[in-house]
């Protein structure tokens, strides 16, 4: 595939960020002799969460995925055990649950947005079922509402896959903090990032002891340090969910520019909304609806095209402007790993979605000349399908 990458014009779907002081931060950490993990920009990155967030306790983790997985140990999952996801996520939501020996029941999505929809959710509650696991997708708060009421009924535990939500609201209470459990990620492709890295939010503080232990290969190295354990041993199952000091020291400078990047995102996302809401309006395309509850953070912008023809053409129209934009996930249940083992239900909806959503390139450093040439280059699209006018 020629992307022509390397001519001067090229726009990337994505593109890292870096605020100024990572490398300072980096620098300091190697400084300050220790480098393992849970050393001094782990902890200040770990009580900013707690603080800003009334997380009762968070521990940064390897990646998002490594949240997800110290959340299905730490909850005990069993073979046989049910675990509800939608469809229309990435792997490591499902992935986390599977390694544990769980059944996996994928859910679809809601029509308007790949978010879980939550009555489909109720349907495939069984006596089995001990897990919801809701996925904001670009950070758009699923109906935690109506999810949380059905847990409760249910007696289940809700661990919520916030990977792609970090900042985002629902109502006025932060997404990852609603769950009894809820993983972050900083990924190179989230808004803030250390290359790789996540979070695992404990927000029941009745699993906060044990989060430790896991965290921390089994052992109570962790209370031992903070005087509150007289040996430092082995006392549970648990693996390597630290990241080095070096990447919580990238992470730390990160967060102090959040309110920057947001707002950032934020306009260039309005930006993409104003100028492709009359194309949506004309029926050329649909865009992702926020719920009034839900204040989104500005993750990623998509639009669905009426097919998957036509989703195909808008991508190589693109590519050939030089501009990358990408279609996102293949909805698990149909996937070479798992369509052997699923119970064979339709999921329309996540199946439109993988046939038919398309993102546009959202990153800080993104300039408004070159969204401008995004923004032309969809328009010309339409227009050369002869659905609107050039001019418009
Ligand atoms: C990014 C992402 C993950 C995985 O996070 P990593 O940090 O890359 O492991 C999981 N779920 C969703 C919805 C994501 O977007």
């Amino acid at each position: 595939m020629n992307i022509a990458a390397d001519s001067p014009d090229f726009i990337p779907f994505n593109r890292p960020h870096l605020v100024g002081p990572e490398l300072k931060y980096i620098q300091e950490a190697v400084l300050l002799g220790k480098l393992s993990g849970n050393g001094q920009f782990t902890q200040r990155c770990q009580q900013y969460f707690e603080e800003h967030y009334g997380i009762a306790k968070a521990l940064l983790t390897t990646s998002g995925t490594a949240a997800l997985e110290m959340a299905a140990l730490l909850l005990d999952i069993q073979p046989g055990d049910e675990v509800i996801v939608p469809s229309y996520t990435f792997t490591s939501t499902a992935n986390a649950f599977v390694l544990r020996g769980a059944r996996i029941v994928f859910a679809d999505s809601t029509a308007t947005h790949p978010n879980l929809d939550v009555a489909a959710v109720a349907r495939l509650i069984t006596p089995r079922t001990r897990v919801l696991v809701p996925v904001h997708y670009a950070g758009t708060s699923c109906d935690m509402e109506a999810l949380l009421a059905l847990a409760k009924q249910h007696s289940l535990w809700v661990v919520e896959d916030a990977a792609q939500a970090v900042e985002s609201r629902y109502q006025n209470r932060r997404l990852g903090t609603m769950g009894h459990l809820a993983a972050f990620s900083f990924h190179e492709t989230k808004n803030i990032s250390s290359g790789e890295g996540g979070l695992l939010a404990v927000n029941d503080p009745q699993l906060a002891t044990r989060a430790e232990i896991i965290w921390e290969k089994g052992t109570n190295r962790a209370a031992f340090f903070r005087g509150e354990a007289a040996r430092y041993e082995w006392v549970d199952v648990g693996s390597s969910f630290l990241p080095s000091e070096l990447n919580a020291a990238f992470l730390w400078a990160q967060l102090g520019a959040l309110g920057a990047i947001q707002q950032r995102r934020k306009q260039l996302w309005q930006r993409y909304q104003q100028a492709l809401e009359p194309l949506a309006a004309a029926g050329c395309l649909e865009l992702l609806k926020h719920p009034a509850e839900s204040t989104p953070n500005w993750h990623l912008f998509a639009l669905i095209c009426r097919t998957e023809s036509e989703r195909d053409k808008l991508l190589a129209h693109m590519r050939a402007q030089h501009i990358l934009a990408v279609f996102h996930y293949l909805p698990l249940h149909a996937s070479p790993y798992f369509a052997p083992r699923h119970d064979g239900r339709p999921l329309p909806h996540a199946e439109r979605f993988g046939r038919c959503l398309v993102r546009l390139p959202l990153f800080h450093d993104l300039s408004s000349d070159q969204q401008d040439r995004v923004i032309g280059a969809v328009r010309k699209f339409y227009a050369t399908l002869g659905l609107v006018k050039s001019s418009s």
